[in-house]
């Protein structure tokens, strides 16, 4: 194996910590109470995935819609300034990569701009050995080829060589099974036939390097 392909989102940090972010930056700046939207973190993960546009969502479930702070909740979408802590055991995996020789890609679905600022505020070393790239500034979100293709381009390598890294089979992993690949999930949120499963990054660190 010559290279890691990681997603971002929920794989290397829980993505509901850059919300939580976002929305204590807003409550503070509009002197609301960060537990009027404490309900989004109940159950975080399933809210992101089925509300279209959570920053709407949120505002009118907690009766503080109006456009001023839908817009003010996207540009701190966008740019917050903010550390993310990755989950355990990704640096230990990201520092035998590199000292393997390892290629390292991170590839990740959504905004462009949103998406740069999570890998820019996650707290991790090394980072400037790895190559990040937001999949539609590379054509389309996964699992669409036209970006994982042209990040094996990008990264110097090739599907055959790579084990693909993520916690959602078919965008994360399945490109990858179909041209030869490797894969593994971890933290899944949707699992897949013939890919193992780890709980946590030890436990994968340990298989990786069998
Ligand atoms: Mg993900």
């Amino acid at each position: 194996m010559r290279a890691l392909l990681f997603d971002l989102d929920n794989t290397l940090y829980p993505e509901a910590n850059y919300f939580r972010a976002i929305f204590s930056q807003f409550s503070q700046n509009e002197g609301l109470d960060f537990e009027r939207f404490a309900f989004l973190f109940n159950d975080f993960d399933h809210i992101r995935f089925t509300q279209r546009d959570i920053f709407r969502y949120a505002l009118n479930q907690a009766g503080e819609f109006s456009e001023t702070r839908h817009q003010a909740l996207f540009e701190l979408f966008v740019g917050i300034k903010c550390e993310l802590k990755s989950y355990d055991g990704v640096q230990e995996l990201i520092d035998w990569a590199l000292a393997e020789n390892v290629r390292i890609g991170v590839l990740t679905n959504g905004h462009i701009e949103a998406q740069s600022n999570k890998w820019n505020g996650l707290a991790l070393s090394g980072k400037e050995h790895i190559h990040f790239a937001p999949a539609r500034l590379l054509g389309a979100d996964k699992p669409s080829s036209l970006s994982f293709e042209e990040m094996m381009i990008q990264m110097g390598c090739r599907a055959e060589e790579t084990l693909f890294i993520g916690d959602r089979f078919t965008n994360d992993i399945e490109w990858g099974l179909n041209q030869g690949g490797k894969g593994a999930l971890v933290n899944a949120h949707e699992k897949g036939e013939g890919v193992p499963s780890f709980e946590s990054f030890e436990p994968l660190l340990d298989w990786v390097k069998r």
